[in-house]
């Protein structure tokens, strides 16, 4: 493969209307549209997808699982002479997800029991997660927190605001707090913004994040209210996340530019997904194209052993042989950490290729991304070499 082989995805797009042809520009570009029309019922998929019996089945039974809905916007990206669509695959949902595997779990992180408090999840000293909403924009189906996800399971996210504010006021040793859900941008200006100030007054807390994947569903939210809103308080990061370089439209890469401008750092956060994005050259594509759009990817992350993802799961190597293509291939700045969340509860551990060679007490023997070999002694060496007793 050549390495430009996915090289007409870094061309910037934008689908609108597609399905939507009689909307009008300021509908389709306010986000209260957009969620009000997202696609959600079989009639409406129907409507403008022929369905396989598999996402036919999928869709009748995600009632009490989780729940099917697409943004207009997103949804213009499904190409529907594909089955094999990489944004189909993402949000409509498939009879597999019900198929049961012993190894998979309705809590593959272990979040539930590590919350000190209901909806604030504590497993690292000085970071926090803290669950602020249980609905998102469109719904992955690959969701990890499926469980308390988009309101139709049986259990429910049910955050305990004032406990969890108290908890965080008590613990010094938490500095850094990352807001996620369901996607917090989905929150109104001014309850995000109650809930940012709260945060911010507290002295030993000096970073707080957004986990959103609404600039990829929604860009419409993106407006220059919010990012005037967010600025206030810095340092303030944004983490993204979207797994492939389709979803990187005109109107993602101006969301994402209005965010840059406003002062926030953002990451990328992608999900390595069977036959979606687990090619080097899907990933080369996307992580080139976030560049372009000012985001640096953060971390590929090994699909978690959510019910129902073995049809979407990849294995391990994988994501290894997609980093090794990439360092040294590509800009630093480019290359995500793979980490896989480790199941049960242990956290973000990371996965890296080998380029040690073997090593000793005197020298390291290395590879380097072409696979020449070099040495380079060890320190300690060198000072054993000038003390006097040695000469
Ligand atoms: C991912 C995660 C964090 C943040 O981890 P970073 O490596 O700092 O991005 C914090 N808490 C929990 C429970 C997490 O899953």
């Amino acid at each position: 493969m050549t390495k430009f082989d996915y090289d007409e995805e870094i061309t910037f797009n934008s689908p609108a209307p597609g399905h939507w042809p009689e909307v009008s520009a300021s509908d389709w570009n306010d986000a209260k549209w957009q969620l009000k029309n997202r696609v959600q019922t079989l009639e409406e998929l129907e409507s403008k997808l022929e369905l396989s019996e598999e996402e036919r089945a999928g869709i009748l039974l995600t009632g009490t699982k989780l729940a099917a809905a697409v943004t207009p916007h997103f949804f213009n990206l499904i190409d529907p002479k594909d089955p094999d669509c990489p944004i189909r695959k993402q949000v409509i949902p498939r009879i597999e997800e019900t198929w049961e595997n012993p190894e998979e779990m309705s809590d593959p992180c272990g979040e539930d029991s590590h919350m000190p408090v209901p909806g604030l999840v504590h497993r690292y000293p000085d970071r926090v997660l803290f669950l602020v909403t249980d609905r998102c924009a469109s719904y992955c189906r690959y969701c990890t927190r499926s469980r308390v996800v988009s309101g139709v399971s049986d259990q429910k996210l049910e955050t305990q605001w004032e406990a969890a504010f108290e908890y965080l006021e008590n613990t010094p040793t938490v500095r850094d707090v990352l807001l996620s859900g369901g996607d917090p941008l989905l929150l109104s200006d001014g309850r995000l913004e109650k809930i940012l100030t709260r945060l911010h007054a507290i002295p030993h807390i000096q970073f707080i994040r957004i986990g959103s994947r609404i600039p990829i569903f929604l860009p419409q939210r993106i407006t220059p209210e919010l990012c005037d809103m967010l600025k206030k308080f810095h340092p303030l990061f944004i983490s993204i996340h979207s797994n492939h370089p389709r979803e990187l439209t005109c109107e993602v890469r101006d969301a994402l530019g209005r965010l840059a401008d406003a002062g926030i750092p953002l990451g990328n956060q992608s999900v390595l997904l069977k036959d979606i994005n687990d090619s080097l050259d899907v990933q080369r594509a996307l992580v080139h194209k976030l560049l372009l759009c000012r985001a640096r990817p953060y971390y590929l992350y090994q699909c978690d052993l959510i019910d129902g993802s073995a049809h979407l799961r990849t294995a391990t190597s994988k994501g290894v042989e997609i980093i090794e293509g990439l360092r040294g291939h590509t800009t630093g700045y480019a290359v995500p950490q793979f980490v896989i969340d480790a199941p049960g509860g242990g956290g973000k551990i990371p996965l890296n290729p080998n380029y040690v060679v073997s090593d000793n007490d005197s020298e390291v023997h290395l590879r380097n991304y072409e696979g020449r070999e070099f040495l380079y002694p060890e320190v300690a060496d060198l000072g054993k070499a000038l003390l006097p007793s040695n000469r």
